[in-house]
């Protein structure tokens, strides 16, 4: 008996051991996984490169001259928001100055080299940068300038969204800008973003003048009413025409909104906008969550989120500062997590329907407001004040990458149920999907000729040659699905498409390219896409 009981609890004892160090490992494996998928990327992630031959393995042989403006970077690689696109440059000139701007100009046209604009760099195709350039810097060049007469604001292009907020709040908002705030004015500009505002639409919208300073180092000063011509190719141009000094935009009143959400379908969104959020002067701001969950609300699902003036007031010294997103590391978290699929994406569907709307901040309560009730307001500048720090990460071999195709608002469930398909059938890691509303844009390369909805795509992939030939792929396909709805795809995003494809969506393409050369007839001003797509017509 006694030797029994002995093996008995020899043998529980090892169990016992097993387990422990089971645990033990699996404690470790998780706490590592946790703070993998959780952390800041310490220095710019490391990705593999889409286009190797970006990558001179010469170094830039230097001007011996003495230059008149700061070098951030003499030779050397940069990189975008795609982590994809390294390429090396001549350098990088930190510009703080109008002076720096021509002496740069002035400094490439002697040296025979082609220059660059750069704002934060958050285009996603080599758009602020090509292979050899000379790059201007533009974040140190960032006064922001307030006139409150005219209710405007005059503001240098290197200035960002979050520095502005930080400035005019909580007096004034912005009135059209990108969901989050990291850009820059000059980046924002030259693409025609676009936002949570559907009343204003594009940034365009928001535009009184820009003053520009040509290759040649002239400054014009431009509007829908004065230089219109040129006008109409800086905004949405890309950087190819001027460097955008500086831009006087409409300021908006930071008005009061109660924030309320809507769960419905894909199918019934263009009739809910129709009749809920378009016919209701009231609602400010507006923006779709669509469902990401494969084999279950797939695109189908969607979270309306509803900004929509209060009719009560706050003092103006009540409205508090504005704060950073809190939880980065949280988010971070959840949103790499759900990069493993199914289970994960729904368990970030399900926070983000149920436990999100418990969790919201609410800045202002309605005490505070004069008004009784449990809803709680925000000012405008709060949800639109988001730094979005939780989308960079230091995962390794992947990235994460946007797409954004404008379909007229009457195309938009064929488009969807065609995307559905399309990403699918091409196994693409789909992380979020997104509905905003852009009215008939102006400028020549204008993304939306009339009234459409956008769809925001953000795509996880590898980044090896097998990942960059997938993305390639889903990519081609949905701008083909987006031509065959009458719509149109984004253009600071990857250069994945044809000749064909860029002209079946941009027809003023060849104009504007020629446009190009008669204001920029040494073509001083190139970037990674002007040289793949401009340079061979
Ligand atoms: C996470 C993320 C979210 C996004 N969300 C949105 C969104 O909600 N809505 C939307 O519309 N877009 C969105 N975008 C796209 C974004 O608006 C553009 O990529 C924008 O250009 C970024 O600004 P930037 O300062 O990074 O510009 P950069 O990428 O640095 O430059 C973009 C272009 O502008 C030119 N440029 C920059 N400064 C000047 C200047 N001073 N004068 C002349 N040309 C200049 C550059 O040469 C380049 O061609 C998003 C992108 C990312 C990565």
């Amino acid at each position: 008996v006694t030797q029994a009981a002995k093996k008995a609890s020899r043998s529980l004892s090892k169990w016992l051991a097993v387990t422990v160090v089971g645990l033990c490992v699996l404690t470790l494996f998780l706490v590592q996984k946790i703070s993998y998928l959780s952390a800041a990327p310490g220095k710019d992630k490391e990705c593999e490169p889409l286009y190797p031959n970006n990558i001179s393995d010469k170094s830039t042989t230097m001007a011996l001259t003495e230059t008149p403006f700061m070098w951030l970077q003499k030779g050397g690689v940069i990189n975008d928001a795609s982590c994809v696109d390294q390429t090396s440059v001549y350098g990088v000139v930190a510009i703080e100055s109008e002076k720096d701007i021509a002496d740069a100009l002035q400094f490439a046209q002697s040296s025979d080299l082609k220059a660059s604009i750069a704002g934060v760099k958050h285009s996603m195709g080599g758009h602020a940068f090509a292979k050899g350039n000379l790059v201007l810097d533009m974040t140190r060049f960032n006064a922001i300038q307030i006139n409150e007469e005219r209710k405007t604001m005059t503001v240098q292009s290197g200035a960002t969204w979050h520095d502005i907020q930080t400035k005019i709040h909580p007096r004034y908002a912005v009135s059209a800008m990108q969901s989050t705030d990291i850009f820059t004015v000059g980046g924002s500009i030259s693409v025609n973003a676009h936002g949570m505002d559907h009343t204003v639409g594009a940034i365009e919208n928001s535009i009184v003048s820009l003053r520009v300073m040509l290759p040649d180092g002239t400054i014009k000063r431009l509007s829908r009413a004065e230089n219109t011509e040129l006008y109409n190719l800086v905004v949405g141009g890309y950087g190819l025409f001027g460097v955008i000094l500086d831009a006087e935009l409409r300021l908006a009143d930071n008005d009061l909104y109660e924030s309320s959400r809507k769960i419905i379908s894909y199918k019934d969104f263009p009739e809910f906008f129709k009749t809920q959020v378009q016919s209701d002067p009231n609602v400010g701001l507006t923006y779709t969550h669509l469902s990401t969950v494969p084999n279950s609300s797939f695109l189908d699902e969607g979270i309306v989120y509803l900004y929509t003036k209060s009719e009560d007031a706050v003092p103006i010294e009540d409205i508090p500062p504005l704060g950073e997103v809190s939880s980065v590391s949280l988010r971070r978290f959840v949103m790499n997590l759900s990069k493993y699929g199914g289970l994960f994406q729904a368990m970030r569907w399900w926070s983000e329907k149920y436990i999100e709307p418990k969790m919201e901040s609410c800045s202002i309560s309605r005490n505070q407001a004069q008004s009784s009730g449990e809803a709680c307001l925000v000012a405008r500048n709060e949800p639109m004040h988001d730094s979005v720090p939780y989308l960079k990460n230091s995962l390794k071999k992947e990235t994460d990458i946007l797409h954004e195709y404008f379909i007229p608002r009457d195309n938009l469930v064929a488009f969807i149920d065609g995307m559905r398909e399309i990403i699918i059938e091409n196994g693409t890691n789909l992380l979020n999907a997104s509905i905003r509303v852009v009215n008939k844009e102006r400028g020549m390369l204008t993304y939306a000729p009339e009234e459409a909805f956008s769809v925001v795509l953000y795509i996880n992939q590898k980044t090896d040659v097998a990942g960059h030939a997938a993305m390639k792929k889903v990519t081609s396909e949905l701008i083909d699905l987006a031509v065959k709805y009458k719509g149109r795809f984004f253009l600071p995003y990857q250069l994945h498409y044809t000749q064909e494809q860029l002209h079946e969506s941009y027809p003023n393409i060849d104009q504007f390219f020629a446009l190009k050369r008669v204001y920029d007839p040494e073509e001083i001003l190139t970037n990674t896409w002007y040289e793949k797509y401009g340079k061979t017509i």
